[in-house]
């Protein structure tokens, strides 16, 4: 097919976008009415609600193939969209919408989470507080990303200053990690399944900040043990296209955050750092094309974000020695807490 559907109007569905676009594509987002940086590098736009499924049947009669770029799409939405066109089957989508969903999961393939409890009601909230203990984290079952729906409890003391939100809810342990990393992988329709390194990312306030290669010793010794559970849960979900698992480096091995079955933040930097991008390995997966190589080219990798008001600082990035490759996602308005772009920076290249 030659047309192809993204759900969702992000950043990250503006990459994918210019990433098909360069292999002959035509894009079209279909997202809720917003600030869709996407539909800038689609062909058209469909700027309707999540529940309006004539205006998702009319979106997909006009495409060859469906994706996302965002992993909070209502399965209803999906649901609409004729299982032939869907790039990946959409229990990828319905087991990482939901927290507990996606620790069971993992558990069930042998991997290792948090410590954690459901928490729908202030009695559970005390009976997880006395199961799991603090420090922890109450995390908003569903919905939650870069960080939002989040209550870090420190101390027993500090409990009694977070109240249960009225939605379902986990609690987890907060893990004492000495680092983070993900897994970031490209499987084909034929079930052939490519990695990228693993970054070493860092985060603020619960939302990424950097990401960086060589990712240290701890993390690589932990990469393999990542990759055997990423490859196993790409397998039980028969995905196609790219697919991150998220992981805390501990002494004890790694322990699974959550997943994403999508691009990641943290592998915006293989646009220049790697043989092929996430963005254009997703789109070759999901066309049905061969995959690109994921080797690293460079010795060292920085990603940065920009996010919130540092939009101006362009001029003064792009005036840095090294020359840093600048990204800005086109946002019309910077709020605080809003990834505006970022900034990758290589090392010396790998013969
Ligand atoms: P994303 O934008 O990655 O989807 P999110 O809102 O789903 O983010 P999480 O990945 O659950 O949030 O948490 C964000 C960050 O908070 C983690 O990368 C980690 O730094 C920290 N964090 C979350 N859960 C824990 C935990 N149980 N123990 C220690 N740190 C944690
Ligand atoms: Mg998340
Ligand atoms: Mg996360």
């Amino acid at each position: 097919g030659s047309t192809i559907g993204i759900l969702g109007g992000g950043q990250l569905g503006r990459m994918m976008a210019m990433a098909a676009m360069q292999l002959g594509y035509r894009c079209i987002a279909y997202a809720p009415p917003g600030d869709n940086v996407a539909a800038d590098a689609c062909a058209d736009i469909f700027e309707k609600g999540w529940g309006d499924r004539v205006a998702l049947a009319a979106f997909a009669a006009k495409c060859d193939v469906v994706t996302w770029e965002f992993e909070n799409v209502p399965l209803s939405a999906v649901a609409a969209i004729s299982g032939n066109l869907l790039a990946c089957p959409p229990r990828a989508l319905e087991v990482a919408q939901d927290r507990l969903n996606e620790k069971g999961f993992i558990a069930q393939l042998g991997g290792t989470s948090a410590p954690y409890t459901r928490v729908e009601s202030d009695e559970d909230f005390v009976r997880a507080l006395n199961a799991v203990g603090t420090p922890g984290i109450l995390k908003t079952a569903r919905d939650g990303y870069d960080g939002k729906g989040q209550w870090r409890i420190a101390s027993d003391r500090e409990a009694s200053g977070v109240r249960f939100p009225g939605k379902p809810c986990i609690y987890e342990g907060l893990v004492a990690f000495e680092a983070e990393f993900s897994v970031i992988l490209v499987r084909s329709r034929e079930g052939e399944v490519r990695f990228w390194d693993s970054t070493a990312n860092r985060h603020e306030g619960g939302m990424l900040a950097q990401s960086v290669l060589p990712a240290g010793a701890l993390i690589e010794a932990q990469v393999p043990q990542a990759r055997e559970l990423a490859a196993k849960t790409a397998q039980a979900l028969g995905y196609v296209g790219v697919l991150t698992l998220e992981f805390f480096a501990t002494k004890g091995g790694p322990v699974f955050n959550e997943m994403a079955p999508r691009v990641h933040n943290s592998g915006h930097w293989t646009i220049e750092g790697a043989a092929t991008s996430q963005f254009e390995n997703h789109i070759r997966a999901i066309c049905g094309l061969p995959l690109g190589g994921t080797a690293t080219r460079f010795a060292s990798i920085d990603m940065r974000n920009i996010v919130g008001e540092d939009a101006l600082s362009a001029h003064t990035i792009l005036a840095e020695a090294g020359e840093p490759h600048l990204h800005l996602y086109g946002k019309r308005e910077a709020r605080e807490g809003r990834k505006m772009g970022h900034v990758t920076r290589v090392g010396h290249s790998l013969k």
